[in-house]
C-alpha cells in the first residue's frame, strides 16, 4: 500500500474563526482531519501528518519555510511514495516554483493544495483538494511539483493565484493543465515530466535580496535609483506585454546601466498572464535588451523570484544566473 506525507503549513484550509478574521490554531487540524470520514477509507493510501510550526497565513512564508518543507521532503524520501503540501492559497504559485528548483532530480509527487473556505465550513472546497491530492500523490504518474486546486492538477511552478474567492483559485496560462480530475483523474501524458531516474539533490535557499518592479503608465523611475544598489543580486521587472516600458527606456535606463554595474540581474516578465516576453519586437523593449536584460519569455513572476532565489544560492556567478534564467530547467518556461 502506498504510503503519504502529508505536511500541514498552514493556510485557510485548517484555519479557524477569531476575532480578528480565520487563523490557524496548533492541534486544530489533526482532528479536522479526523472528521472526513474518507481519509479513513480502505480505497485511500496509508497517509500520515506532519504539522509545521508555527503554523502560518501563507502571505508569512519566507524562504526559511521553503527550507523547512524541502528538508522535510528530502529527509523522508525513501520512507513514503509521495508528498501533500497543505499551504496557504496567497503564496502556494511561489513556494510551489522554489520547491521544484530546490528538489533537484525529483521523482516523486509533490502536490500543494489547500483551500479558500476553511474545512471548519459547510462548504468547504478542501475535503475535495485533500483527497484528490493525496491520491494523485500515491499514483505513479507524477514526478515533478504540482499544485491541486479546484479540479485541475497544474505544474507549480506555471500556477498563478487568479481568483481570491472562486473555488477555481489557480490558472496556468502558459502550460496545459497535467490533469484534470473529473469523475476519473485524466492525466495529460504529453504535459508531464518524465522519470527522472536520478538522485534527489536538495539545494536549500539563501535569503538573496531580490526585488520586483511592475512598470505603469507614469512611472518614475528614479524612485527606484535608491534600491540599486549593489546589495540588490536580481531584480523581476513586470513589463506591458511583450516587454515594453514606458518612454522608451530613457527614464529607466540610467537605473539600468546602474543596476548592470552594481552585478544585479534584471529579469523581464510581462504583466500579461499569456504569452512571452520578446525583447526587441517594439522599441519600448529595445533598451531593456541593449542593457544586458534576461528575457523571462513566458516564466511568471512567481517562478521568476523563486528561480533568481535558487540560482544565486547555488552561488553561481552573474553571467551563469543570466544563461540559465533564459533556460528551462524544471519546465518552467517555453524555450
Ligand atoms: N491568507 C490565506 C493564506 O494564504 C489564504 C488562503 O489560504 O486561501 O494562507
Amino acid at each position: 500500500m502506498k504510503h503519504i506525507l502529508i505536511i500541514y503549513t498552514g493556510g485557510t484550509i485548517g484555519m479557524v474563526r477569531t476575532p480578528n478574521g480565520y487563523a490557524p490554531q496548533d492541534g486544530y487540524f489533526r482532528a479536522a482531519l479526523g472528521a472526513i470520514p474518507a481519509l479513513a477509507s480502505d480505497e485511500m493510501p496509508r497517509w500520515e501528518l506532519y504539522e509545521m510550526s508555527p503554523l502560518l497565513d501563507s502571505s508569512n512564508m519566507t524562504v526559511n519555510e521553503w527550507n523547512k518543507i524541502a528538508r522535510l521532503i528530502a529527509d523522508n524520501y525513501d520512507a513514503y511514495d509521495g508528498f501533500v503540501v497543505l499551504h496557504g492559497t496567497d503564496t502556494m504559485a511561489y513556494t510551489a516554483s522554489a520547491l521544484s528548483f530546490m528538489l533537484d532530480g525529483l521523482d516523486k509527487p509533490v502536490v500543494l493544495t489547500g483551500s479558500q473556505i476553511p474545512l471548519c465550513e459547510l462548504r468547504s472546497d478542501g475535503r475535495d483538494n485533500i483527497i484528490t491530492s493525496i491520491l494523485i500523490a500515491a499514483g505513479d504518474r507524477i514526478h515533478e511539483v504540482c499544485l491541486y486546486f479546484g479540479g485541475s492538477l497544474l505544474r507549480g511552478n506555471r500556477a498563478t493565484k487568479y481568483s481570491a474567492d472562486g473555488l477555481i483559485a489557480f490558472v496556468s496560462p502558459n502550460y496545459p493543465p497535467l490533469a484534470e480530475a473529473g469523475i476519473t483523474i485524466r492525466y495529460n501524458d504529453a504535459a508531464l515530466l518524465p522519470r527522472n531516474g536520478g538522485e534527489l539533490k536538495l539545494r536549500l535557499l539563501e535569503n538573496v535580496p531580490i526585488g520586483v518592479i511592475k512598470v505603469f503608465p507614469g512611472i518614475q523611475f528614479s524612485l527606484f535609483e535608491s534600491i540599486m544598489t549593489e546589495k540588490l543580486r536580481g531584480i523581476v521587472i513586470e513589463t506591458f506585454g511583450a516587454g515594453n516600458i514606458p518612454g522608451n527606456g530613457d527614464a529607466l535606463l540610467p537605473i539600468i546601466r546602474r543596476a548592470f554595474e552594481n552585478g544585479t540581474v534584471l529579469t523581464v516578465c510581462s504583466q500579461c498572464p499569456q504569452g512571452a516576453v520578446s525583447l526587441g519586437a517594439y522599441e519600448t523593449s529595445s533598451a531593456l535588451k541593449q542593457a544586458g536584460a534576461v528575457s523571462g519569455l513566458d516564466i511568471t513572476t512567481e517562478a521568476a523570484v523563486a528561480k533568481l532565489y535558487y540560482l544565486f544560492s547555488c552561488g553561481y556567478d552573474k553571467e551563469t544566473v543570466k544563461r540559465e534564467m533564459e533556460r528551462s530547467l524544471r519546465g518552467e518556461m517555453t524555450t
